[in-house]
């Protein structure tokens, strides 16, 4: 779960770490009262759940209460990247003589977290990366030992951090480890952390992904989500349990365990087509479940197919047929569908789904097969 760069912001600033004094708001004569109390100079940032905002004309200075205002209400019209400016938030300006990197995530091949570091921070870091890599720092820390503050000084050093300023850098360094451990994320990072003018460390932008596997236990956390950013589909496969992640093809998936789906679209591929989801409906799904997961793949419009590809081992065949069925009585679809049963009770469902209009396959092969040929003969 991504978090917006105000709430990313506000938890930093609970572990210590300098922040622009500032408020959000959904209206641009608030936008102005804010900049009022702020002292005029502003910038007013779009808070949309996407990078580059800058580059895409989200983030606006102003100099003046009223041209705060002026610039709220084209920011509130805006869309960045697809998505809805439905909030600005407005901070105190900042004179910015240095733009840092610094940013925690997990290397999954290390197997640590990784703290990064550079002094080319700001909008051009993706580019940097990419091209000159030796210009960001990295250190790994041991999640067991946690970050050492040697390890801390040590970025400080690489990056060229002037030593006045050493002393808060590393505060911000271990603030960002604790917001990082405490809300379980996966990421928190700080792009820029500026040294301004008056010779203060702050963190001017903020981004934060929390682990969605962690929620459960991040209840504070968990209801900072904004679900005006998700689609329909999501909210509804979220509400049923659902792993659903929306792709570009056009062949739905309705799948039982992880690994399972993958394999279903790496057979999709292999076969020429491309899926139109990842969707795990998981392990015992009753027919209550199938049929959310049923209804969430039909309401992509892209859909020109559907694989359903189940293993019953606790799941059984017959309630995921009726499930089908079940869902099929409400949502009324002619896209045509392959249905691959194996396991328990696969011949029950098999029979149920006859009369259904649906096409069965023996193996996965199979059914990857004439799911494609559908596509191509729509
Ligand atoms: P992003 O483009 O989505 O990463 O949004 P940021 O919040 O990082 O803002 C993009 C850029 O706008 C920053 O790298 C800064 O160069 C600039 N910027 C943001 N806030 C201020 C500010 O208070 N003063 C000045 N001068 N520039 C700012
Ligand atoms: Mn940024």
């Amino acid at each position: 779960m991504k978090l917006h760069e105000y709430q990313s912001k506000a938890i930093f600033a609970n572990y210590g770490i300098p922040i622009p004094r500032g408020r959000v708001t959904e209206n641009a004569a608030e936008a102005r009262a804010i900049a009022e109390e702020l002292g005029g100079r502003v910038v007013v940032k779009s808070q949309v759940l996407v990078g580059g905002r800058g580059k895409a004309g989200g983030i606006r200075l102003a100099k003046t209460a009223e041209e705060a205002e002026t610039v709220a209400a084209q920011l509130l019209g805006m869309t960045i990247k697809g998505l809805a400016v439905r909030r600005v938030l407005v901070d105190e300006a900042a004179n910015i003589e240095t733009e840092i990197y610094l940013g925690i995530t997990n290397d999954r091949a290390a197997r640590k977290p990784v703290i990064m570091a550079s002094a080319a921070g700001g909008v051009d870091i993706e580019e940097i990366a990419r091209q000159s890599p030796e210009k960001i720092f990295k250190v790994h820390v041991d999640p067991l030992l946690g970050l050492r503050e040697y390890q801390a000084r040590d970025i400080a050093a690489c990056i060229d951090i002037p030593r006045e300023y050493w002393k808060s850098f590393i505060a911000i360094t271990r603030g960002l480890w604790w917001a990082y451990c405490e809300t379980d994320a996966t990421l928190a990072e700080i792009n820029p952390l500026v040294i301004t003018a008056n010779h203060q460390l702050i963190a001017l932008d903020g981004k934060m992904v929390i682990d969605d596997n962690a929620l459960f236990r991040r209840p504070a956390i968990a209801s900072l989500r904004d679900v005006d950013e998700d689609t329909e589909a999501e909210v509804e496969a979220r509400k049923h349990g659902l792993a659903y992640i929306q792709l570009e093809g056009q062949i739905g998936c309705m799948v039982n365990g992880a690994g399972l789906a993958m394999a279903t679209m790496d057979m999709i591929k292999l076969q020429g087509g491309e899926p139109a989801n990842f969707l795990d409906i998981g392990g015992g799904a009753g027919a209550d479940k199938v049929a959310a997961a049923f209804r969430i793949i039909l309401s992509d419009p892209k859909v020109r197919a559907v694989l359903i590809n189940i293993f019953g081992g606790i799941t059984r065949c017959d309630e995921v047929a009726r499930g089908i069925l079940m869902a099929m009585t409400d949502v009324k679809s002619t896209i045509p569908m392959v249905v691959r049963l194996a396991g328990t009770n696969a011949e029950e469902g098999r029979n149920l789904l006859r009369n259904a209009q649906m096409i069965t396959a023996e193996t996965l092969f199979e059914a990857a097969q004439k799911a494609v040929a559908l596509v191509e003969g729509s």
